[in-house]
Formats: structure tokens, sequence, C-alpha cells
């Protein structure tokens, strides 16, 4: 018998785009070729000090058993006064649940949710899991191309458009992974008249760059502009961006009570909880000093303008400023259907990526991965130094196009 020993759900998916294109990075650097990479999706800081300590201290004290699986009551009342505080949302800490990092939440809730052939609305571009969590949970990802001139956000029309009897989720990223785009509170409420009509539909929001962005205000949440949906949404966030706390795997779903009850049952069988000493780490990163919050993202805001500047002086690279989040999205059409010095045409997004990496050393991830061509992407989580060594090389690059 031919059986597969893998599962036709596992073999329908594929590994993270922008985590390959970091390991082909890492490959060539050790084959001692001059590589800048401009991969990553972590900030390049290391955690807080303060932060640090609170989990030494936590260790030490014996903070090393099982906690209770939802989270520990502290880092749960901590997430609950969170979103008290800067999102003026209401939560109690037992409808609010902590997960291994955010990815493994909306994993969970998808799989705590999606019955085969259900559908999921995914804006692109998008985050490259979104759409392989959806096919690993036997779900339909159903993508919506929202284009540059609509500022990469999905617009009510198409919303209306997408829904179908499938329809589970909507999935809304905001400030997004790759573009940075922010929905306004009046988008918001757009959207959620659209909802309304349509009362089966769950929303999730991905809310894991709310701190990163740049133009001073807070970041507006769907739940503001419309707190009618409060029962059909989970609010996913974590600490890994905003503390540089990506390696802890803290994150957390606050939501109606049947969805975090289904989670909890499903990782209480699976995962477990989340590590003993990151909880304690996470308490302190949002309950103590929030300082370095405000400095990442003004070091993050003179990276943003300076590197923006730099690609937009490239002949047949346009960005457009993102609103928040460390990543830029280059439009590349300008550089479609030309050739190369050794000859080869430039036909879509991924042969621009090759291009950059083979002619000049330079890592980016190509915008198919995300559902929206022709662009790349470029992490701004990188030192000034190596984004100018960068924008330099990919110059370089572009000039020698013909
Ligand atoms: N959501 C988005 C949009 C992301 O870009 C990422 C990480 O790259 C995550 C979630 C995952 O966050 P965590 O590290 O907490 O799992």
């Amino acid at each position: 018998m031919n059986r597969s020993r893998i599962s036709a759900r596992v073999r329908g998916i594929k590994p993270s785009p922008s985590s390959a294109a970091a390991d082909r990075a890492r490959v060539l650097k050790r084959e001692g070729k001059s590589i800048v990479s401009l991969v990553v999706g972590e900030p390049d800081f290391d955690t807080p000090a303060h932060i640090r300590h609170a989990a030494t201290k936590a260790m030490e004290q014996g903070a090393t058993r099982y906690t209770m699986l939802a989270g520990s009551p502290e880092l749960r009342q901590a997430i609950a006064a969170k979103l008290q505080r800067e999102n003026g949302l209401s939560y109690d800490p037992k409808n609010i649940i902590v997960t291994n990092g955010a990815k493994s939440g909306i994993y969970g809730a998808l799989e705590a949710t999606v019955e085969p052939g259900d559908e999921v609305i995914i804006p692109a571009p998008f985050w490259v899991s979104y759409p392989d969590m959806v096919l690993a949970c036997d779900g339909v990802p159903v993508i919506v191309q929202c284009p540059a001139n609509q500022g990469f956000k999905l617009s009510p029309a198409q919303l209306e458009a997408a829904i179908s009897d499938e329809t589970r989720w909507l999935l809304i990223n905001s400030p997004s992974n790759p573009t940075g785009a922010s929905y306004t509170l009046a988008e918001y409420r757009a959207l959620a008249d659209v909802l309304a009509r349509h009362p089966d539909v769950l929303v999730m929001t991905d809310d894991i760059y709310e701190h990163i962005r740049f133009d001073g205000n807070s970041t507006p949440h769907l739940l503001d502009a419309a707190p009618e949906l409060r029962e059909r949404v989970l609010a996913v966030n974590g600490v890994s961006k905003t503390y540089a706390m990506t390696g802890w795997r803290i994150g957390w779903i606050a939501g109606p009570s049947d969805l975090i009850s289904a989670l909890n049952t499903l990782l209480s069988q699976s995962s477990g909880n989340a590590c003993s000493i990151s909880q304690a780490a996470a308490v302190e990163a949002l309950n103590g000093d929030q300082r370095f919050v405000s400095e990442s993202v003004a070091i993050y805001r003179a990276r943003r303008d300076r590197t923006l500047a730099r690609i937009n002086e490239i002949p047949g690279l346009s960005c457009s400023p993102p609103d928040g989040a460390f990543y830029l999205y280059v439009g590349c059409a300008g550089l479609i259907g030309r050739m190369t010095p050794s000859g080869t045409r430039l036909e879509t997004d991924g042969d621009v990526a090759v291009y950059l990496l083979e002619s000049v050393g330079v890592a980016v991830v190509q915008g198919s991965a995300y559902g929206l061509s022709p662009f790349f992407r470029i992490s701004i989580a990188a030192s000034q130094e190596i984004l100018d060594e960068g924008t330099d090389r990919i110059a370089r690059a572009v000039f020698e196009l013909r």
C-alpha cells in the first residue's frame, strides 16, 4: 500500500515563505557570501532589562510549574488592565486566554471553530501564515485583493461580496504585516455595517503591531467602532513585537465565553499552558515601565523615514509610507519585464527577489508570499547601517537592469 505517512492536511500547506527566505540567506552567509538580510519579522532590540529580571526573579522564586491552562491569574489580570487602559475595552480575566505566542492562539481559535469547507476571509496582502493555518484546519481561505490604491485595506463592498453562507471568519490585521496599513475608526465602522447584515460571521483582529505606529496616534480597535460586535470578536495580541519578546512566546486572546472556553479545552489537550517564566516576564512587560515602547517606536520611525526615502529614489520602485509595523512593502512593477545583466527577464516579484539575492546579496521576501504582486517586503527591524547598505545594494542591482 502506498499510503503517505504525512496527512493530507499537512501535505496541503507549505512552510512559511519568510522563514524559507531567512534560511536561504543564512545558508549563503555560511558559504561566505556577503548577505544583507532584510527578511526577519522580529525586533532587533533585546528584551528590556526590567522584563528579563522579572523572569529571573520568578524562576528563583519557584515559578517553574504548570500554571492554570488559560494563564496565571496575575497575567490575565494584567492583560485585562491593559485592554482597559490602552484600548478602552473591558474584559473579565476569565474571558482572556494566554497562548504560546499569538500564532498558536490564532491557529487554535481556527481549529476550535472551523468545520471542513468553512470559509475564512483574508484580505491580501496578508500575514503569510493565515491561509495555511486555515488550510490546516480543513477550511477554505477566501483571499480578497486589496491593492495599493485602496491603501491595502478591505472595502465594505469587497467584504459584502466575499461573504457567503460558508463564511466563518473575517481575519483583520491592523497595522498590517506586510503593508503597515491601519484601519481608521470610520473604516471599521463601515465594515461593521456590512457585518451587521451577516450575524454568523466571526471576526478575528490580529492586533500584534498595535503599538508600532508612526503617527503618534493610538491604534483604533474594531470594537471601539462597533462595540455591538463584541460577542463575535476574538481580539488577538501579545508581547512579541511591542516588547521585543518574540522568543518568550506569550500571546493572548480576549473574547466571548463560548469561544474562549472551546479554545481552553483544545489547548488543555494539546499545548498546555504557556511558559510559566515567560508569563511572569509578560506581567512585568504590561504592568512595568513602558518607556521602551515609545523609544523603540521612535527608532523604527527614523528608519522608516530614511529607508522609505531611499527606496523611493530608486527608479522602478515605489512605496507609500506605512502607518505602522516594521516593514516596507515595496512596489516593483517598474522592474517587471526588464533584463538582468546575465540575460534573464524578470517576470515576477519572485524573480526580483532571487535577482536581488543572487546579484547583490540582499534578501527580501517576494510579494506573492503575501498574496499581492508585484511587491517585495523589507523589514526595518534592522540597524540603519544594515538598511543603508541594503538599499545601496538594491539601487546598484536596479541600475544594472536593462
Ligand atoms: N500576527 C502577525 C501579523 C505577525 O506578523 C506575527 C509574527 O510575525 C504574529 C502574529 C505572531 O506573533 P507571535 O510571535 O506572538 O506568535
